[in-house]
């Protein structure tokens, strides 16, 4: 039995982790593939995994908390979980992903890229070594595109529908232009995503996922024509701000959107 570090990479669904485990398949043939499922991602992100996993020719281990978000929710009194309080990230990503590790030496491979100056919520359980091998041989946002492409798994499926990040279908790191997307592609997750949500005339009793924009208010015909009108207008901005841009951001449009969030490595790499 090997005395060694157990090598460990954890998928989001994001296209980064997905391009870092074809990227490492046989350069560590006993690398454990994790994903940390809340139960609450896309399904599209489920179907994507699968086929990874046909790639890669290994079980992508789900790990979960037996509990789940809708425990937690209620563990919280209905506070639904926010950027300044991420108890999902803790509980339904991180805690599983811990657990599985327990004591052993690990060494854990993340997917941030060279061309990328990330820092985000991981794991910092001592036993655990953080690898970044995009960085340490310098590959950047075209060369994981390729990697994804040349392996015929190609960037996960949410991008075609203008979604930027893996996670669940509610993940308050969505911008109102993405729950428009959300609303347009996946009606039922835009209705039970809704019906988390709680308005109260009781001060401190309102649990919405955007603060000051509850999604019953987001769904109407005109804030969305709003929404789309405001999201335009900066798409212009950008456009005209483009000569900084190298063709492969602006063919796939994901730069400058995804520069904003980046706070939860685990659940959108
Ligand atoms: S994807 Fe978003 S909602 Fe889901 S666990 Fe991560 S931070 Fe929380």
């Amino acid at each position: 039995m090997s005395t060694g570090p157990r090598h460990i990479l954890s998928l989001s669904g994001g296209k980064d982790s997905t391009a870092l485990a074809i990227y490492m398949r046989d350069k560590v043939t006993e690398m454990e593939y994790v994903f940390c499922d809340t139960d609450k991602e896309l399904k599209e992100t489920y179907e994507y995994l699968n086929r990874i996993e046909a790639f890669l020719g290994k079980k992508i281990i789900r790990l979960n908390d037996n509990a789940g978000f809708d425990h937690w929710h209620k563990v919280f009194g209905g506070y639904l979980p926010a950027p300044n309080m991420r108890w999902c990230t803790k509980f339904l990503k991180l805690k599983p992903f811990e657990e599985f590790v327990g004591d052993d030496p690990v060494i854990s491979y993340i997917g941030i890229r060279a061309d990328e100056d990330r820092v985000g919520y991981i794991s910092h359980k001592p036993n655990i070594k953080t690898v970044y091998p995009f960085k340490e041989d310098k590959i950047d946002l075209s060369g994981v595109i390729k990697i994804l492409e040349d392996s015929g798994i190609g960037m996960p499926p949410y991008l075609k529908w203008g979604r930027t990040h893996s996670g669940c279908y509610f993940c308050f790191f969505q911008k109102p232009i993405e729950w428009v997307r959300l609303l347009e592609n996946y009606p039922e997750d835009f209705e039970k995503a809704q019906a988390y949500e709680k308005i109260s005339d009781e001060p401190g009793k309102t649990f919405t996922w955007i603060q000051g924009m509850p999604l019953n208010e987001l769904r109407k015909s005109e804030n969305i024509e709003k929404i789309k009108k405001r999201y335009d207008e900066i798409k212009e901005r950008s456009r005209k701000n483009r000569k900084n841009k190298k063709l492969v951001e602006v063919l796939t449009e994901i730069d400058e959107e995804e520069n904003e969030s980046r706070a939860c490595l685990i659940c959108q790499l």
